[in-house]
């Protein structure tokens, strides 16, 4: 009688003690901009494509780092992260320090699907991402930065951190409003300035009309998967950025938090093993892709 007395007072204690560590985790954080003082976020969006391997150079070549939030089904119809070439430029991008996060398997607008789909969107991407690289994200970003509670509760689920941003090229809308990111929602389904027609000399100069106004911090949205973006925007804006003495760092490292929730060697060894063909100096494409046939990619990996 004693025991089961005892037994219920301390399930008791422990409902209590565990119930506002539920509501704490109900909905994910959302961030909006970064928290270290000088830096700048350069987050690249819709791939991995062809283009990543240009914008990681660009990067390293300056010494600084940005952070790439990937989909399942990549750009081009049909594509998809698990080919050869796809998986090769995420481990590019991861491999030089890069960080990598979530953006979705198919890039809808989140706040239109059932939870369940919702879930599985969220599943599904961070899934590749771990069988590629072996780290585990601990960012999302919902596609066009739409979201809702049902949103923030799956991502909570999934410990992740909803990331938005407060800088992008959008000319005609809004060059910056990180002074007022819940219009972000209310102006609805929107895109970035490269996907609505702005042209490189336009891009640029909104980068220019950013280091004028020299703010604190600095979390741009751009696109790895426009040849424009890839070749003469985002070169210039972290030249642009670097001149104007920011540090140019991961999201992660603009929070001051950790980029995966934990980091183990990736599911596919022979992935593994090839990418020691990419991070050499130069680069020996001819190996890596000799290595990296289709037949090495585990059969369960498919879109
Ligand atoms: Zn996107």
């Amino acid at each position: 009688m004693f025991f089961v007395i005892g037994l219920t007072i301390i399930l008791v204690a422990l409902a209590c003690q565990a119930a506002p560590q539920q509501r704490r985790q109900q909905k994910a954080q959302v961030v909006y901009s970064c928290t270290v003082p000088n830096t700048v976020a350069l987050t690249f969006d819709d791939g991995p494509y062809i283009y990543l391997p240009d914008v990681v150079n660009a990067l390293v070549a300056a010494g600084v780092k940005g952070t790439f939030f990937f989909i399942l089904q990549v750009f081009d119809e049909g594509g998809c992260i698990y080919t050869p070439a796809m998986v090769s430029n995420v481990l590019y991008a991861y491999n030089h320090g890069m960080q990598v996060a979530s953006h979705t398997w198919s890039h809808p607008y989140l706040t239109s699907l059932s939870q369940d789909q919702v879930v599985s969107q969220m599943s599904q991407i961070d899934l590749a991402i771990e069988q590629i690289t072996g780290a585990l994200p601990a960012f999302m970003r919902p596609p066009y930065g739409a979201f809702n509670d049902g949103v923030l509760q799956a991502a909570a689920a999934r410990n992740q951190t909803v990331v938005v941003w407060d800088f992008e090229w959008v000319i005609v809308r809004t060059i910056y409003r990180k002074s007022e990111p819940l219009k972000i929602f209310a102006l609805g389904p929107t895109s970035s300035g490269d996907s609505t027609g702005a042209s490189p000399a336009q891009q640029m100069a909104s980068y220019d009309a950013l280091v004028a106004r020299r703010p604190n911090t600095v979390l741009s949205l751009e696109h790895e998967v426009y040849e424009t973006s890839a070749h003469e925007v985002i070169p210039y804006a972290i030249q642009k950025l670097k001149g104007a003495g920011y540090n140019l760092v991961t999201v992660a490292e603009c929070l001051g938090m950790q980029p995966y929730q934990f980091v183990s060697a990736p599911m596919a060894q022979q992935a593994v093993s090839c990418t020691k063909f990419l991070i050499s100096i130069p680069p020996s494409f001819t190996d890596f892709f000799n290595c990296m046939k289709p037949g090495n990619i585990p059969s369960t990996w498919h879109c």
